[in-house]
């Protein structure tokens, strides 16, 4: 379909499209096996000047919007969702900086992030605070010219990569959510370390770690906006990154049906191609419907957002839940057109249906997401006579 790219944004797509398929497609069975950090396509990414595209311009990036951020992460996801969401998690790391950071915490931490040269990570999720981030236990206590964070941060993607790690921490336990700030902590600082690589289902070329504060001491001016903002910093920085979480899904999805499409012609049974059997044609024309309509929402979302409305939360949640959900069944799908190869590691969608999982889990549960939409339609219908 066409979606009225502009020719800037048709050049970045087929940039990141040429990266996804002649870099991340012939390696990614091995890193996903070898669960190799994807460092060297990092570098091509950068070379491609590819890891700016949000930063704005006068902080050495493109300037461009999530119109743009959706095309590229859709590329990528299309060469493999383990790279693509280590790409994306340096961006869920900078939405704090770049929504509510000063121009001196701009100044120094962007500039590097759209030239590639450092990654972001983005940690707000705790041992007992998943889907109830208002349970959080981290805590950012003042100490003259600084603050002292105590705490461990849980399933953080970049984790121990990224050189900058924008943390959520109370700064104010009685106040629950309301006491909650937001804080950069670089890789180097004292008193972070972190845990070891855990071991995924899929998305085996990202990496997940736990980060541990103990005694972490960092400059007072390390803060984000101010005390007692954490929260608004996280659901913006959400609300702003799941139209990502949805260009994941697409990107990936397509790849599936690309792959169950291009099997079906060659794959003989019953003395012909199964692409002619109706029922397996039934599941490719569901997929492909789908994914059309998952990448409709995608661009109207992000061209939404674009538009600097006040409040997106609700159309966030919506695009994110409508498109990983799809991209689990097509996924699941294209193992079915395949048969048992589908279901063996040879062939790429064995990997592509343990990689979508991930896309209805981290961000916001699907379950969080419907709570979210619910929650919205509730307030606007209250309102309605
Ligand atoms: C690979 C990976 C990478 C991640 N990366 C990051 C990261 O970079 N930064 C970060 O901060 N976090 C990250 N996370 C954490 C992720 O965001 C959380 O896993 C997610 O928010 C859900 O929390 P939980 O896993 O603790 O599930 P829980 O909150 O324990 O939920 C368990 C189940 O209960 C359901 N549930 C819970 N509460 C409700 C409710 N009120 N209504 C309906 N259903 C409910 C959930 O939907 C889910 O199905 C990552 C997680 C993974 C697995």
């Amino acid at each position: 379909m066409d979606y009225l790219l502009t020719e800037e944004q048709q050049m970045l797509q087929e940039l990141a499209r040429q990266i996804a398929y002649e870099r991340i497609k012939p390696i990614r069975a091995q890193l996903d096996e070898e669960e190799i950090f994807p460092r060297d396509i990092l570098a091509d990414l950068a070379q491609a000047d590819l890891c700016g595209t949000i930063v704005p311009e006068e902080f050495g990036g493109l300037g461009l919007g999530c119109m743009e951020n959706v095309l590229v992460l859709e590329a990528l996801a299309e060469g493999c969702v383990g790279v693509a969401t280590t790409y994306a998690a340096s961006f869920l790391g900078a939405y704090p900086l770049l929504l509510y950071g000063s121009e001196d915490q701009k100044a120094k931490y962007l500039p590097p992030l759209a030239k590639g040269e450092v990654l972001g990570a983005f940690a707000l999720t705790e041992p007992q605070a998943g889907s109830d981030a208002g349970a959080i236990a981290t805590t950012a206590v003042k100490d003259g010219d600084f603050y002292v964070l105590n705490g461990t941060k849980q399933w953080i993607t970049n984790a121990g990569e990224a050189e900058f790690n924008t943390i959520i921490a109370l700064t104010d336990r009685a106040k629950g959510a309301r006491g909650a700030s937001a804080f950069v902590v670089e890789k180097s600082d004292p008193g972070i370390s972190f845990g070891k690589k855990e071991k995924k289902m899929g998305i085996r070329a990202s990496v997940t770690r736990e980060i541990i504060l103990e005694d972490c001491r960092i400059p007072k001016d390390r803060l984000i906006s101010r005390e007692g903002l954490g929260f608004i910093v996280t659901m913006k920085t959400l609300d702003n990154a799941r139209p990502g979480a949805a260009a994941l899904a697409v990107g990936l999805a397509q790849s599936a049906l690309d792959e169950a499409a291009n099997f079906a012609k060659e794959r003989q049974q019953f003395g012909a191609p199964i692409f002619s059997f109706q029922a397996v044609q039934h599941l490719l024309a569901n997929m492909a419907t789908q994914i059309e309509a998952a990448r409709a929402l995608t661009y109207a979302v992000a061209r939404h957002l674009d538009s600097k409305p006040k409040d997106y939360t609700k159309e966030g949640a919506m695009v994110k839940l409508f498109a990983t959900d799809m991209a689990m069944q097509a996924t699941i799908d294209a193992v079915q057109v395949m048969g048992g190869h589908g279901y063996m590691r040879e062939y790429p969608v064995e990997k592509m249906m343990r990689d979508a999982k991930i896309l209805q889990i981290y961000e916001g549960t699907n379950q969080i997401m419907r709570n979210v939409i619910g929650l919205a339609l509730n307030k606007e219908y209250s309102k309605k006579k």
